[in-house]
């Protein structure tokens, strides 16, 4: 094999676009044993770089949503995207690895791509479990008839339980959250690096083996733990969606982006 025929290997980012510092372990975990103590909320979106291509994976949160839900916008995602080289017009690929309002702001953005999103979340927002607030309290309707807009326009591709997206790029069902969650496998240099979206809001979920409270099926949630070990190298490599461990683990994208985007194709530091 030559090495323009290798297996290409991609840069990954995490991108901090707002948090929340009034959240308690009791609104994140059931039954946690310290439930007043303080567990602050931080809110990732991803990109993914390498093969002369960027891959969004997941829009953030508009303002507007982050101040009616009592989160703090810290800076616009795509701003972010921009300082890190890459113009959000020459993106082809979004991934949505699920569709609540933090995750599918700023898709306007994005005019010439394509959104990536399992048929079964499509299929859960529109189907009978958003009768019950409790389901559907994470999603907002203006988010979600855009994407009937995208569907419509030819620019939603719904896909099964397993799509590759690229060489070294695939998305995997796991549910548990939403009843489409889904996490995203990209080959580094480090190995097979997952990021798991909302499937793992904070790390701990994964090393003490319990639910988010935020949940559609506590059992999938559960199970889906073992999928993520399976497509990924090691725990080292599984990178949680809302966790401000995050930000501490890896190393910021550039000086300049210190506090708002990280590179997770890097080893996490856990001397710290
Ligand atoms: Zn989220």
């Amino acid at each position: 094999m030559t090495a323009s025929q290798a297996a290409p290997t991609y840069d990954v980012f995490a991108i901090k676009y707002a948090t929340n510092p009034n959240r308690t372990r009791g609104h994140n975990f059931i039954k946690d044993a310290d439930p007043l103590a303080p567990l602050t909320m931080d809110f990732f979106s991803w990109v993914i770089i390498g093969d002369g291509k960027a891959f969004v994976v997941d829009t953030g949160m508009a303002p507007e949503k982050a101040a009616r839900h009592g989160h703090q916008f810290i800076a616009s995602p795509v701003e972010t995207l921009k300082k890190l080289g890459v113009d959000p017009a020459s993106v082809d690929t979004v991934i949505m690895t699920h569709l609540h309002y933090d995750h599918t702001g700023h898709t306007e953005h994005f005019p010439n791509a394509k959104f990536l999103l399992q048929a079964e979340e499509m299929a859960h927002v529109t189907g009978p479990y958003m009768e019950t607030p409790f389901f559907r309290h994470a999603y907002e309707v203006d988010e979600l008839q855009k994407f009937v807009g995208y569907l419509h326009g030819g620019r939603l591709k719904l896909h099964g339980r397993d799509h590759t997206v690229a060489d070294g790029i695939s998305v995997h069902w796991v549910g548990g959250h939403t009843a489409g969650q889904e996490v995203v496998r990209v080959r580094t240099k480090r190995g097979w690096v997952v990021l798991a979206s909302d499937a793992l809001h904070y790390e701990e979920e994964l090393t003490r083996g319990v639910p988010f409270a935020i949940v559609f099926s506590i059992a999938d949630m559960i199970k889906s733990h073992e999928r993520i070990r399976e497509l990924a190298d090691s725990d080292d490599h599984v990178v949680a969606a809302h966790d401000p461990k995050v930000l501490d683990l890896y190393p910021a994208a550039s000086p300049e982006l210190a506090g708002l985007a990280v590179k997770v194709d890097e080893a996490p530091n856990r001397r710290m």
